[in-house]
């Protein structure tokens, strides 16, 4: 299958049919600048290329399946269906400041098993390709169109360990940040990681302008192991050696989802200070997505506003995270796994 996003078969299809390289870049620009749809772009290439474009190149990978918009704040989830009829989700969001983002998803589920994720309940299916990643900013970019919106910040937060399918997740990051292509710089590009020491340091060699951010969650080994089963194999002492290396090349994002009575409490705080003194991190506190099946509650609000204020004090950059689309299942996975629920039933 010829997808939009592979380079070398249209440079193949562009010599084949003796079409100049201007119209390749206005045929780009049409699908990846000015989100148009198949039609439109087609018609920027001459008419006599058409036909073999049209033939050989698939326009889309991902079939959308549900689209269920927020009725508090702007955010967008969207389901897609791959072609081995699979369920991911990616989520838009429209903060009121802000550009907008979308969060994408890079496996179909997910093998690390977080104890506070809908997406670690399904267990691990496969990897998404570079273009399945891709197509869910195509996509959307096209639905925001209308709204004469774009997508500027791209965050790899979904479904799935991205360091887990790294081939796939730099590659489409490479087409993400092309100048010819989707043009986003570095900084608008976030990988969010469990925490897999190797794949850290790879990816901070491989893309040093990039934010990477940690779901670190807890800064105790007992109660991050309990969280996220993959702490144990890399203890925070491994991570904070990765931490350190990372932080040469700017701030790391520290993900800290709150949950009542697991990781807020005073010997959580004073384990997070003491991991993270003297490192150029902005920690964010995560309010927690209930979901039906979980026992778990997020911390109330003016308790972790407290433990925010905390951490500012001891001289931590932190913001304290809302929840968008909470009407709308915009938790990782947690759209999807209902949805499989019902097709069992
Ligand atoms: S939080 Fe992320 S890494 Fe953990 S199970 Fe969910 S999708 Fe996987």
């Amino acid at each position: 299958m010829t997808t939009i996003y592979d380079i070398d078969s249209i440079e193949e299809l562009r010599v084949r049919n003796a079409v100049q390289p201007h119209r390749i870049k206005r045929f780009r620009n049409a699908l990846f600048k000015s989100s148009n749809d198949w039609n439109e772009a087609l018609e920027t290439l001459p008419e006599a290329a058409r036909a073999d474009f049209d033939r050989t190149i698939t326009f889309q990978c991902l079939e959308l399946a549900e689209r269920h918009d927020s009725e508090i704040d702007g955010a967008s989830k969207l389901i897609f269906k791959t072609h081995d009829h699979h369920l991911i989700e990616s989520v838009i969001l429209r903060p009121k400041t802000g550009r907008t983002s979308i969060c994408i998803s890079s496996q179909v589920g997910c093998a690390c098993y977080c104890s506070f994720c809908a997406t670690g309940k399904m267990g691990f299916t496969r990897n998404l390709t570079q273009a399945e990643i891709l197509d869910q900013v195509t996509q959307a970019n096209r639905m925001l169109r209308p709204e004469d919106r774009t997508i500027r910040n791209v965050v790899f937060m979904g479904m799935g360990e991205p360091l887990l399918n790294m081939d796939h997740v730099f590659s489409a990051v490479d087409f993400l940040r092309q100048p010819s292509l989707f043009n986003l710089s570095d900084a608008r590009i976030t990988v969010s990681t469990v925490g897999i020491p190797d794949a850290m340091e790879t990816f901070i060699e491989t893309y040093p302008d990039m934010q990477l951010a940690l779901s670190l969650h807890s800064a105790r080994q007992e109660v991050r192991q309990r969280m996220m089963p993959q702490a144990r194999t890399y203890p925070l002492e491994q991570l904070r050696e990765t931490l350190v290396a990372a932080s040469k090349h700017g701030k790391v994002m520290i993900e800290y989802l709150m949950l009542a009575g697991v990781n807020d409490r005073e010997e959580d705080f004073q384990a997070l200070e003491e991991y993270l003194k003297g490192l150029p991190v902005h920690i964010n506190l995560i309010p927690y997505n209930e979901y039906p099946g979980s026992n778990l509650q997020g911390t109330p609000e003016p308790e972790r506003k407290a433990f925010g204020e905390r951490l500012k004090t001891a001289g931590f950059d932190t913001t304290l995270r809302y929840s968008m689309g909470s009407d709308i299942a915009a938790a990782c996975g947690q759209l999807v796994q209902h949805k499989q629920k019902e097709a069992l039933l």
